[in-house]
C-alpha cells in the first residue's frame, strides 16, 4: 500500500470567489481576435483591461499577464502628457507589472486588492513541516525565451531548475510502457483529426473533430493522451476546446520550475507602490474624465485613468458592475472567452516511497482518476513530494469534494503506480 502521506496541500481554484477557474482557453467558436479586442481602450483610453486573458502573445501564462500588463502601460505612457493618477484593480502579475512601470514613470498609482495578500495566481504558501515554498498557482516558467522572467527570478534569488518532463507511462495492464514503444496512434490521431477540422466551413470541439474525422487510435491510449496534452495544458476538456485555435495557444519551448517562491516577484514588484489589500471592487464608474471605483463596503478611489485586471471568471460573473456597462464589443469577448480549471493536489511523506521514473508520471486510468499526471518533485524540493494535477470538468466536479475524498482518490491513484514497482 502506498503509505499515508503527513501533509497535504490542495485547491479548488473553479470556486475561489477572486478568480472562478484557472486561466483562459478558447472553446468552440473563440478566435485570439477576442483577446486583442479586450486589450482595446475604453472610454478614450480612460479604462483599459489587462490580465492573462488579454494577453495576445502568450495567454493563460504567467509571462503573458505581465505582457498585458506592460502593453497597458505602453498605452497609457503613449497617450498622458504629464502626471496622471491611475488606480490598478488586482495585485496579480498584470497589475503588478502595470503599476511598476507607471511608477516608474512618475504617475500617481494605487493598487486595490479583494484578497488579503498579493500575487492572485501566483500564490505561494509556507505550511508548517514542509521545508519549502509551496506554489498553490502557476509553478513552471514555459517558455523561458519569450520573456524576462528567468532572470527577473535569478535577480530576487528565486531558486529555479530546468524542467525537461521526462515521462513515465503505465499502459492499460497497469505495466510499464518504455518511452520508445509507446503509441505514436494518439498523437497521428489528433493531427489527422485537426486537419480535417480545417478543411470543415465551422469550427467544431477537438473531440467532435476526432469523432467526424474518422481518425483512430487505441480508446484507452487515445483518452490518456488527450488527458495529459489537452486536459491539464489549457485546464479544459476536448469537448469544450476549440478544433480551429484552442492547441495554437499552447505553450512551447524550455520550462523552468520555480522553487524558491513565485509569488517574490509580485511582491517586488510592488515594493513601495500603495496597495490596498481586503478591497473587493464592486463598481466601475468611467467617463471621459476620470474613473470613480467602489468597494462593495462603500469605500471610493478616484484617478484619471483604471487598469482592471480581474480575472476573465470574475468578468463572466458579473460580480464587478461597469458603469456604463463595458461596450458591447468587450462584453461578447467576454462571454466568448472560456475560463479553464486546472487543481492541485501536493502530498509530502516523511520518506520517499517511490524509485526514479522520471519527473513526470501518466497512465491509462480508469474514468474515475480524476488525477491526470503526477510530478515527482523530490529532485528539485528536496524533500519527498508528488504533486498531481486534475483538470477540466473532472476539476469543477472535485472543487466540492472534501480533503479525505481528495486524499483517498489520490492514493488510489498512486496505487497503480506502487503496484507497477514504482
Ligand atoms: C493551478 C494553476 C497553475 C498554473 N500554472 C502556471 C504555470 O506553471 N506557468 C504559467 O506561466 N502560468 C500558470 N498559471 C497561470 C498563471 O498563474 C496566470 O496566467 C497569471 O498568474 C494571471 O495573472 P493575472 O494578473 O492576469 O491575474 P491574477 O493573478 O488572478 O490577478 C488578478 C487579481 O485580481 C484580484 N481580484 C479579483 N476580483 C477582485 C475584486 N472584485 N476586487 C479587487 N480585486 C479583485 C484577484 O484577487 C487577483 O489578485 C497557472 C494558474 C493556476 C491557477
Amino acid at each position: 500500500m502506498v503509505p499515508p502521506p503527513v501533509g497535504m496541500v490542495r485547491t479548488s481554484w473553479s470556486t475561489d470567489p477572486w478568480t472562478l477557474g484557472s486561466y483562459s482557453f478558447l472553446g468552440v467558436g473563440a478566435t485570439p481576435a477576442l483577446r486583442v479586442t479586450l486589450s482595446r481602450p475604453i472610454s478614450d483610453g480612460v479604462l483599459l483591461l489587462a490580465g492573462e486573458h488579454v494577453a495576445t502573445d502568450s495567454p493563460s501564462t504567467v509571462h503573458g499577464a505581465a505582457e498585458s500588463g506592460n502593453a497597458a502601460a505602453d498605452r497609457i505612457l503613449d497617450d498622458v502628457d504629464g502626471p496622471e493618477r491611475v488606480v490598478v484593480v488586482g495585485a496579480g502579475m498584470a497589475g503588478a507589472t502595470v503599476a511598476r512601470r507607471l511608477v516608474d514613470e512618475g504617475h500617481d498609482v494605487v493598487v486595490v486588492e479583494g484578497r488579503d495578500r498579493v500575487g492572485g495566481r501566483l500564490d505561494t504558501v509556507q505550511p508548517a513541516g514542509w521545508g519549502f515554498p509551496v506554489e498553490r498557482g502557476a509553478n513552471w516558467v514555459h517558455d523561458v525565451g519569450a520573456s524576462s522572467l528567468r532572470e527577473d527570478l535569478a535577480a530576487l534569488g528565486v531558486r529555479t531548475v530546468p524542467f525537461d518532463y521526462s515521462e513515465s507511462v503505465l499502459g492499460p495492464d497497469g505495466k510499464e510502457v518504455q518511452p520508445d514503444t509507446a503509441d505514436a496512434g494518439p498523437e497521428a490521431a489528433l493531427a489527422d483529426a485537426l486537419e480535417w477540422a480545417e478543411e470543415q466551413d465551422a469550427d467544431s470541439s477537438v473531440s467532435e473533430a476526432l469523432v467526424q474525422s474518422g481518425a483512430t487510435a487505441d480508446p484507452a491510449e487515445l483518452d490518456r493522451f488527450l488527458r495529459s496534452e489537452i486536459v491539464t495544458e489549457y485546464g479544459a476538456d476536448p469537448g469544450e476546446l476549440s478544433a480551429w485555435e484552442g492547441l495554437g495557444e499552447g505553450t512551447e519551448g524550455n520550462d523552468l520550475l520555480v522553487v524558491g517562491g513565485y509569488a517574490a516577484l509580485v511582491k517586488d514588484l510592488l515594493d513601495g507602490i500603495p496597495t490596498e489589500l481586503g478591497w473587493p471592487v464592486a463598481t466601475v464608474a468611467h467617463s471621459a474624465d476620470g474613473v470613480t471605483v467602489t468597494a462593495t463596503d462603500g469605500r471610493t478611489v478616484t484617478g484619471d485613468r483604471a487598469v482592471v485586471t480581474l480575472p476573465l471568471g470574475v468578468l463572466k460573473s458579473g460580480a464587478v458592475r461597469f458603469d456604463p456597462p463595458l461596450p458591447e464589443t468587450h462584453r461578447d469577448a467576454v462571454d466568448g472567452l472560456s475560463m479553464g480549471v486546472l487543481d492541485k493536489v501536493w502530498l509530502r511523506w516523511d520518506e520517499r516511497w517511490w524509485g526514479d521514473h522520471g519527473e513526470q508520471w501518466t497512465r491509462t486510468a480508469p474514468a474515475d482518476d480524476p488525477y491526470i499526471e503526477w510530478y515527482d518533485l523530490a529532485g528539485p524540493t528536496g524533500q519527498p513530494v508528488l504533486l498531481g494535477l486534475v483538470g477540466g470538468t473532472m476539476a469543477r466536479a472535485w472543487a466540492a469534494r472534501t480533503d479525505d475524498e481528495v486524499m483517498a482518490a489520490a492514493l488510489a491513484s498512486l496505487q497503480a503506480f506502487k503496484d507497477a514497482g514504482w
